[in-house]
């Protein structure tokens, strides 16, 4: 079975080919970089409107090239959450491929995808999954047919408060690699730590370290706190998550998870507890199409499609709205 996955919510216009049955996964993608600020919605649908065609391309090419390993059997496309604008472009190019090959539309929640290849690579049966992405941060655990939200952010999602912060300071985007690189020649300086209960929040320390920067603190000093304190939030929700129901498993997944430091602390956490701790390959961390069409390939085995006249998008698509079909069944 291979199935061509499409994502485009923010900031990465991508096609993916994945074979269930060798479990190549092949990615082609296309980032959009704002030339100062942050994403602009308008700017980056239009750069999902001038790049998919290219990048879907790529795909069908690399999946003709290869075609003893037969054709295609799906189209996946990332349905929400994201920037709507961003979307509907994706919507759009992912009903037009599969009216075109006569093939069936499975609609994949984004997030769900940053969990889902953490346990497809990982090979974990029921992990925790710690999401640390641009727009989003929560963790997550399965629970009764669905994945539910054991903890999440109450305002920004990581990587975008990071961003802000990289603004501020005049970097261009994305600023969490910036982050990291000054970081490293950085020392502590104390920034509000903000966990309450399973949910963290990021604005206050945020504004604090703006501030710190506007008082004269070395940047490379803010950063290195930065990082110290906003993954050790995360850290400590993962660990409450794990403790609490008794998983010993944890999977990570979305961009920020590129980070080396959160990555330490969390592998740290996890080998005090017992737990085993899977972070998959950085193309399979940022957003990626790989990941829609490996969770779009288990959808399908499931019977978990959608009619083109149903497979509307949705901005705000809750990771705890879907039904999880695939698990249990022989391919999940
Ligand atoms: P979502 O998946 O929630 O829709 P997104 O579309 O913004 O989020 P991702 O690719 O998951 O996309 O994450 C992008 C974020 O990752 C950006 O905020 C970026 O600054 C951050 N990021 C990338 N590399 C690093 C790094 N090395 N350290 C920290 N943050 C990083």
């Amino acid at each position: 079975m291979r199935v061509l996955g499409i994502e485009g919510t923010a900031w990465c216009a991508s096609a993916a080919i994945h074979d269930a049955e060798t479990d190549d996964v092949f990615i082609e993608s296309d980032a959009y970089e704002p030339d100062s600020g942050g994403i602009h919605p308008r700017e980056a649908a239009e750069h999902m409107a001038e790049t998919l065609p290219e990048v879907i391309d790529a795909a069908l090419s690399y999946a003709e090239d290869t075609a003893g390993a037969g054709g295609i059997d799906a189209v996946a496309f990332s349905r929400g959450p994201g920037l709507g604008p961003c979307l509907r472009t994706v919507g759009t190019a992912a009903r037009a491929v599969a009216g075109t090959l006569d093939v069936p539309l499975v609609g994949v929640n984004h997030m769900v995808a940053h969990l889902e290849i953490g346990r497809h690579r990982s090979g974990f049966e029921d992990p925790i999954c710690l999401n640390a992405s641009g727009a989003n941060a929560h963790v997550l655990g399965y629970h009764d047919g669905r994945y539910r939200v054991l903890g999440e952010t109450m305002d920004t999602g990581v990587g975008n408060a990071i961003d802000k912060f990289t603004r501020h300071v005049g970097w261009t985007h994305p600023g969490g690699p910036k982050v990291e690189r000054a970081a490293a020649d950085g020392e502590y300086v104390d920034l509000p730590y903000v966990v309450k209960g399973m949910d963290f929040s990021f604005s206050g320390i945020m504004s604090a370290a703006k501030d710190l920067y506007d008082e004269g603190v070395p940047v490379e000093d803010v950063c290195f706190s930065l990082q110290e304190h906003v993954f050790a939030m995360l850290t400590e929700v993962a660990e409450r998550a794990l403790s609490l129901t008794g998983n010993d498993q944890l999977v990570l997944g979305g961009g920020v998870g590129q980070n080396d430091r959160l990555r330490e602390m969390l592998a740290t956490m996890c080998a005090q507890r017992g737990v085993a701790f899977h972070a998959p390959e950085p193309r399979f961390l940022r957003d990626n199409a790989g990941m829609i069409a490996v969770l779009g390939a288990r959808m399908l085995a499931a019977g978990d499609t959608v009619p083109i006249s149903e497979s509307a998008i949705d901005p705000n698509y809750r990771p705890d709205q879907v039904p999880v079909t695939w698990r249990g069944t022989t391919a999940s």
